[in-house]
């Protein structure tokens, strides 16, 4: 039971509180975002196919990010569990991701779905000032994010914890701990 997905709107706070999830958990935060930065950064043959629609807030082609999401599963780090950060964002990734770890007989346990209202996302955005936080690419992620990534929702069903993402980073912290133990995903204490 140490596999999880983070998902949430940008600006939620996936990528803080996944942070901190995993390392009270010990296992691996793969945010395929950041992975996708390492590689745009040392322009690697990657970061450069990668890097004109991660500018324009546009999903990077799912076999490009599929990719590197295996390569990343194969690491020694990833057997003991993993939480995703930003991964799956469609259907066609999650069908993938179910497929994948089905042969390592390794499914998801749980979903976590950070919730807050858009005013409060677009506030935090705007303090974040990543070099892909331009107006356009903020409203073409959203976009997205409503069409594409939502669905997953339906899809991952009675997986999904649902927590309130509003509020100070250790409280919102303590809430999802305490939603993944009363799951039954996470053992208390
Ligand atoms: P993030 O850090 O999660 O906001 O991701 C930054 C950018 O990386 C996104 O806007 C996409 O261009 C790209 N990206 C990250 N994860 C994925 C994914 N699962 N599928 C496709 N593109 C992704």
């Amino acid at each position: 039971m140490n596999r999880f997905v983070i998902m949430g709107p940008q600006g939620a706070g996936k990528g803080t509180q996944a942070a901190q999830l995993t390392t009270g958990l010990g296992i691996p935060h793969i945010s395929t975002g950041d992975l996708f930065r390492v590689n745009t950064a040392a322009g690697t043959e990657l970061g450069i196919r990668a890097r004109a629609y991660i500018d324009n807030g546009k999903l990077v082609p799912d076999e490009v990010t599929q990719g590197m999401v295996v390569q990343r599963l194969g690491e020694p780090d990833a057997a003991k569990g993993f939480l995703f950060d930003g991964f799956p964002r469609n259907t066609a990734q999650a069908i993938w991701l179910a497929a994948t770890l089905d042969k390592l007989q390794a499914p998801i346990d749980a979903v976590v779905l950070l919730v807050a209202p858009e005013p409060v996302l677009l506030q935090r955005m705007l303090v974040r000032g990543r070099g892909d936080d331009t107006v356009e690419a903020i409203a073409t992620r959203l976009e997205i994010y409503r069409r594409e990534t939502t669905p997953l929702v339906d899809y991952y069903g009675d997986r999904v914890v649902q927590v309130d993402g509003l509020g100070q980073v250790d409280e919102v912290a303590i809430r999802i701990r305490a939603a993944l133990v009363s799951s039954g995903v996470v053992q208390g204490g």
